[in-house]
């Protein structure tokens, strides 16, 4: 009887989650009113976090465990949740992340600072390797960074003394404009895809130097943080923005 009814109430599961996946896929693509673009609402507002793609002690001892914790969890949450709100307040939906940044100089701080701050750390956590990625780039990306900068010891010095020049809280790029490479930094949270910005490009390599990033470990010492982070370079990523 009892294991009848459990069949049952399987069955009726089953069916519910198909239609609720041939309702997914029929729902309708949303027009906006400021972006006249359509787009498909998988890739819309509202936004939410990422998980991170390893464990939060995964980037131990360069970046530890608390760090990562509070910087995913809290930070970056925060940054979702506050995009969500301000998205709502001003009467935005169903809006592409990207789409966002490029009209950043439009919007108001709280949709400029929370979209690049949710975009930028998607990307940063991808910018780093579980086990310690490190070592030097190869291929393509290797060359375009010789290319560039001379060597690859020349190119990590120039991201070091822009890391380090950049002055309160803010973010290193490496970006790469007509096929070349650049070095440059951001204030706050914006980011080479906003209009707002005066270094512009695609973001290829990403390091937040705020001090939320490195405060519990390295306290005021960005440069020991700067050292550290190189260790856990995932170079496999680095390079697919590269080609991408
Ligand atoms: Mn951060």
């Amino acid at each position: 009887m009892e294991n009848k009814e459990l069949k049952n109430n399987r069955r009726d599961f089953i069916k519910k989650s198909a239609l609720l996946a041939v309702a997914a896929t029929a729902l309708p693509v949303f027009k906006n009113e400021m972006f006249a673009e359509v787009v498909s609402p998988a890739e819309t507002s509202p936004f939410t976090l990422p998980p991170l793609p390893y464990d939060y002690a995964a980037l131990e001892p360069h970046i530890d465990t608390m760090t990562m914790q509070i910087h995913h969890d809290k930070h970056h949450a925060a940054y979702v949740t506050n995009l969500n709100k301000a998205l709502v307040e001003n009467k935005l939906e169903k809006v592409k992340l990207e789409d966002l940044l490029m009209k950043a100089s439009t919007l108001p701080p709280a949709i400029r600072n929370n979209s690049g701050g949710h975009w930028n750390h998607s990307m940063f956590w991808n910018m780093m390797k579980a086990g310690g990625g490190g070592g030097n780039p190869s291929g393509e990306i290797a060359d375009a960074i010789n290319a560039a900068f001379g060597t690859f010891d020349d190119f990590k010095k120039k991201f070091n003394e822009t890391a380090m020049g950049r002055f309160g809280s803010g973010w290193a790029w490496l970006v790469k404009l007509n096929g070349k490479l650049t070095v440059g930094s951001t204030p706050n949270q914006d980011n080479p895809l906003m209009d707002a910005s005066e270094l512009k490009g695609t973001p290829v390599l990403c390091l937040d130097v705020w001090e939320h990033a490195y405060y519990l470990h390295h306290q005021n010492k960005r440069a020991d943080y700067v050292t550290a982070w190189w260790n856990l370079v995932n170079w496999d990523e680095v390079s697919k923005r590269f080609k991408g």
